[in-house]
């Protein structure tokens, strides 16, 4: 059977569990989904707009009933093809939009239809952000952040997902509920699927037998080259229940639904400054990021000289193109303090430090 065909059958196991202008079959609005923010196309058989947990399960289960695949998608801003489907493309709705706020503002919850910078504008007025910071903040959306394992130009490693989740709600294929900050959940978990526990326990085991693939691991998953499976889980944590929900990080919905994460927030200072630094080579450049990460500065961005000539002809550039030659970079910094004196305290210590390696 085409899956096309399979599309519809899909569409008619779900009418009656989901509202009819919530599953889509026509082909203009299909078309319209066919693409996400990578240069790939795939037109789905069916696309599903889902605002509950049980539809979600619902969803599953019709489409596996006709052996068609199911893709989430959040905002679609995937840069490589990650939220489309020549299947089922389940989309989230406005149906998981919580966002809660603890009492001392070091928590917040947020369903995974929340865009990133709106959860940021809410943490504002406490002077606090979530980690994560992609440059797509304003349009993306924390299902695909968390499963993207996004990361930006401040969080880096350290304040990605993996390192700043507190607790993740999750479903899996088969329809089980994981809700990791209730202690009755995974309790009940580890009750209804040893299976699973069995293999992340045979998993991890087998990792850390071997030492070299351990300080691999280790070594790849502190710097920002990983992408896919948060396979650090298995050296990181003990607990199998705490494998499961980091391993979802980075999982591009492959391995189940995340329908709610608690974050635990970073500080958001509301000083800052800004500089673009012109260095004479890459090297140089290099030499400069790494002097300011000793001086504690809170962002740099690497430029290449191509980046630079696309925006050579603005004006903000015109001081900076004398000092640009052939192949030079720059590196874009942000610095941000409590206090405007202790900002000028930093900017001071950053500029010694990039007078020191040499920046132009
Ligand atoms: C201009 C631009 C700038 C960008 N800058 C950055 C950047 O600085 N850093 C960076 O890391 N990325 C960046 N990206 C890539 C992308 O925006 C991010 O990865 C973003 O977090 C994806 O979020 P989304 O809501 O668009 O997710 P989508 O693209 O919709 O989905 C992403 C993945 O998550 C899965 N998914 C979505 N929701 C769920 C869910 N509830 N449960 C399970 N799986 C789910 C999808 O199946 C897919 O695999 C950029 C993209 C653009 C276009």
């Amino acid at each position: 059977m085409n899956k096309k065909q399979s599309g519809l059958n899909t569409a008619a196991r779900l009418k009656g569990i989901i509202p009819e202008n919530h599953l889509k079959t026509d082909p203009l609005y299909t078309y319209a989904y066919s693409g996400d923010a990578s240069y790939f196309r795939l037109i789905p058989a069916l696309v599903v707009i889902v605002n509950t947990e049980d539809e979600v399960r619902a969803v599953i289960t019709a489409a596996r009933n006709e052996r068609l695949p199911v893709t989430f998608r959040a905002a679609g801003t995937s840069l490589c093809g990650q939220a489309i489907t020549d299947g089922v493309l389940c989309v989230l709705g406005d149906g998981w939009r919580r966002m809660e706020i603890s009492e001392n503002s070091e928590k917040i919850t947020l369903g995974p239809s929340v865009i990133v910078s709106e959860a940021n504008s809410a943490l504002r007025a406490h002077d606090k952000k979530i980690g994560p910071d992609p440059a797509s903040q304003n349009a993306c959306k924390i299902g695909g952040v968390v499963s993207n394992n996004s990361s930006g130009m401040c969080c880096g490693v350290a304040q990605n997902t993996y390192h700043t989740m507190d607790r993740l709600r999750l479903i899996l294929s088969d329809g089980t509920v994981l809700d990791s900050g209730d202690p009755a959940s995974r309790e009940a978990f580890a009750r209804t699927r040893p299976d699973i526990i069995a293999g992340l326990e045979t998993m991890a085991s087998e990792v850390r037998r071997d030492n070299e693939l351990v300080d691999l691991i280790r070594k790849k998953y502190e710097i920002k080259n990983t992408v896919g499976y948060s396979l650090n889980a298995l050296v990181d944590f003990t607990d199998p229940i705490d494998m499961l929900t980091h391993l979802m990080v980075g999982s591009e919905g492959t391995l189940g639904f995340i329908s709610e994460i608690t974050y635990n927030t970073v500080p958001d200072h509301p000083h800052k400054a800004m500089a673009l630094v012109p260095f004479a080579t890459n090297h140089k450049a290099a030499e400069g990021v790494q002097a300011l990460h000793e001086v504690g500065v809170s962002a740099a961005e690497f430029m290449e000289r191509k980046a630079l000539a696309s925006v050579e002809h603005l004006p903000a550039m015109v001081p900076f193109v004398p000092m640009l030659s052939a192949t030079s970079p720059a590196v874009l910094i942000e610095i941000m303090a409590e206090n405007p004196k202790s900002l000028d305290k930093d900017i001071k210590t950053a500029c010694a430090a990039l007078i020191e390696v040499g920046a132009l």
